[in-house]
């Protein structure tokens, strides 16, 4: 026999919004832009793709950040790969060959695989294997995105406006969609610090601020 009945009856119902409910916010107010000790802390998705060097390993990744005012503040749904790109200077790095040159990896991963194995390390190793990220704010608004996608290719829902568009439709939406190109583009709070959302002048709906990886730093 339980002791439910000694459960105490005053009414609750003041310090809940049962009616106005609204689901926990999957992403919480993303950390000002700025360069931050981090770790990986999950790998959210990994996968391989053709690109004009062959195979390359795209992964999706979630940083959390070490120390500062952010602390453990998480910097989620990263995509990193290991797809080359040129410097100005003229050398050639990836984005992944930065970040785990960065958490100080001393070997050159080979293969997919082992820059896949080294991710999973510096996982496993969390706060151990840190490096620096900096990162800066984008607003980007999806509606607009999918408006001006449907416009370009005549479509009417935006999974056929996907479908249907070229590259150079998708350059364009990005370009219409794109509401706020970095961190000082957002408005400013009356206290000071920065709104992390603003509601689209073209078309009234929410941006919220997107965190982009600018580069990794040892
Ligand atoms: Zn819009």
């Amino acid at each position: 026999m339980s002791d439910e009945m000694n459960f105490s009856d005053e009414p609750i119902d003041a310090q809940q919004d049962f009616d106005n409910w609204e689901p926990a916010p999957e992403f919480a107010p993303p950390p000002a832009a700025g360069t931050y000790q981090t770790y990986l802390h999950e790998i959210r998705d990994a996968k391989e793709f053709e690109s004009k060097n062959g195979k390359r390993l795209n992964a999706t990744l979630d940083l959390k950040i070490i120390g500062g005012q952010y602390d453990e503040r998480a910097i989620n749904w990263q995509r990193v790969s290991n797809m080359e790109f040129k410097r100005q200077n003229g050398t050639q790095s990836s984005l992944m060959m930065d970040m785990v040159k960065c958490a100080g990896i001393a070997q050159a991963p080979r293969s997919n695989k082992e820059y896949y194995e080294v991710l999973l390390g510096l996982k496993d190793r969390g706060v151990g294997a840190s490096f620096k990220t900096q990162i800066d704010w984008r607003g980007f608004c999806t509606n607009c995105y999918e408006v001006r996608l449907m416009a370009l290719t005549g479509t009417t829902s935006a999974e056929a406006a996907k479908a249907a568009a070229t590259p150079e439709n998708k350059k364009e939406a990005s370009k219409f969609a794109t509401k706020a190109k970095n961190y000082r583009a957002f408005p400013t709070n009356p206290n000071g610090t920065k709104a992390d959302s603003f509601i689209c002048a073209d078309c009234k709906n929410e941006v919220r601020a997107q965190v982009n990886i600018q580069r990794f730093l040892p």
